[in-house]
C-alpha cells in the first residue's frame, strides 16, 4: 500500500543501501540510491544484469536535476514542456553530481527523469538526491506495470516495494540525448513528435535496443566508459611497466594498483570498476593488467565490461 508510512519506510530502506521497487506512471522501477555504488551493484546482482548499461536518476523535480546535471537551452525547453513525464534527457554530468561511476558506466554524462507519479514524486522527495531505477524486473523478462509482477520476478531479491496500482503509460521513458543537437535514443512513452514539435524541427534518431537489458552492440553509442589505456586480461602477475588491476590477494608490486576487492568481494568490485579504471588512465598507465575475475554472479557483467575495455580500439 503506498501510504505516507510506507513511503518513508522506502526511503530510509534507499538510505541504508537497499532496494526499494516503486510505481511510476511508465513502469515500476527498482530503486537504488545513485550515490551508493555498491547499493548500485546489488541492484545489477538483483536484476541478473549480465552487463552494466548506464542507468536513468530519477528526481523529484527541475531543482534536483540541475544538481547533478548541466542544461543547455534545448533542454531547458524540453524539461519545461515535459517534467514531470515520460520523458528521459541525456545531459552532461556536473563533477560535484555525487553520483557512483558504476551508476552511469563512468561516463561523464547521466540520464535524468522526473517522474509524473505521486508515489514516485513523494518517495524522491522524502529520500532528496537521485535514485537509479531500471525497470523492476529480473534480465530479459518483460517490464512490470504493477506490483504483482514485480513480486513474481523479483520476490526475494529486493527489500520492498510500494504497491501503487497499475502504471498509467505502461511503455519505458523515451530517451533524447542533449548532447549535441537532441538525439532520440529510445522511443518510449512521449512520442517524438511531441518533442518535435516543441523543438521546431526534426529529430535525428540513434538506434539503441527499445529493452534496456538488451546489450548494446559496441561502438554503436559511447554508452561505457573506455579506458584509453590498453587492457590484458587474466594477468597471473604485472609485467613492467604495466599497472595493475587486481581482485583479491594482489602479488607483491612496485607499479601503480588498484585493487577491485582486496577481500574478493563482486558487489565492491562491480562498485569500484569504471572509478578504479578512470583513476589508473588518470595515473598515465600505458596498459593495464587485470587479474582475472570470477565469472558467476555480477562477475559475469565485469567481465562484460572488461573484454569491451580490452578490445581494440576504433
Ligand atoms: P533504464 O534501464 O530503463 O534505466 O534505461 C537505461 C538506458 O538508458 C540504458 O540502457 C542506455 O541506453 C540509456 N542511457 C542511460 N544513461 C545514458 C547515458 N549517459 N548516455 C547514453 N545512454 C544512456
Ligand atoms: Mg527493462
Amino acid at each position: 500500500m503506498a501510504d505516507e508510512a510506507s513511503i518513508e519506510a522506502a526511503a530510509a530502506c534507499l538510505r541504508a543501501g537497499g532496494l526499494a521497487a516503486f510505481p511510476t506512471e511508465t513502469v515500476y522501477g527498482l530503486g537504488a540510491d545513485a550515490g551508493n555504488g555498491e547499493a548500485v551493484a546489488r541492484l545489477y546482482a538483483a536484476k541478473g544484469r549480465p552487463a552494466f548499461n548506464p542507468l536513468i536518476a530519477h528526481v523529484a523535480g527541475l531543482a534536483a536535476a540541475r544538481r547533478i546535471a548541466i542544461f543547455d537551452a534545448d533542454a531547458e525547453k524540453l524539461a519545461a514542456a515535459f517534467w514531470p513525464g515520460p520523458l528521459t534527457l541525456v545531459l552532461p554530468k556536473r563533477p560535484d553530481a555525487g553520483v557512483a561511476d558504476l551508476a552511469v558506466a563512468g561516463l561523464d554524462t547521466i540520464a535524468v527523469r522526473v517522474p509524473d507519479h505521486p508515489v514516485a514524486q513523494a518517495l524522491l522527495k522524502a529520500f532528496d538526491g537521485p535514485v537509479v531505477a531500471p525497470s523492476a524486473n529480473r534480465s530479459g523478462h518483460v517490464s512490470p506495470t504493477d506490483a504483482d509482477h514485480v513480486l513474481a520476478d523479483l520476490r526475494g531479491r529486493i527489500d520492498l516495494i510500494i504497491d501503487g496500482g497499475p502504471s498509467a503509460v505502461g511503455v519505458e521513458s523515451t530517451i533524447l540525448s542533449c548532447l549535441g543537437a537532441p538525439t532520440l535514443l529510445r522511443p518510449g512513452g512521449l512520442a517524438r513528435e511531441q518533442i518535435e514539435s516543441v523543438l521546431g524541427h526534426t529529430l535525428a534518431s540513434a538506434a539503441v535496443p527499445a529493452d534496456d537489458d538488451a546489450p548494446l552492440a559496441p561502438g554503436m553509442l559511447a554508452s561505457h566508459y573506455a579506458p584509453k589505456a590498453g587492457v590484458r586480461l587474466d594477468a597471473q602477475a604485472p609485467r613492467d611497466g604495466e599497472a595493475l588491476l587486481a581482485f583479491g590477494p594482489a602479488p607483491a608490486f612496485a607499479g601503480t594498483t588498484f585493487n577491485l576487492s582486496p577481500r574478493g568481494d563482486l558487489i565492491e568490485a562491480a562498485a569500484n570498476l569504471f572509478s578504479h579504471l578512470r583513476a589508473l588512465d588518470a595515473a598515465g598507465a600505458n596498459t593495464i593488467a587485470v587479474m582475472s575475475v570470477p565469472r558467476h554472479g555480477l562477475g559475469e557483467a565485469i567481465n562484460d565490461r572488461l573484454a569491451r575495455a580490452a578490445a581494440p580500439k576504433e
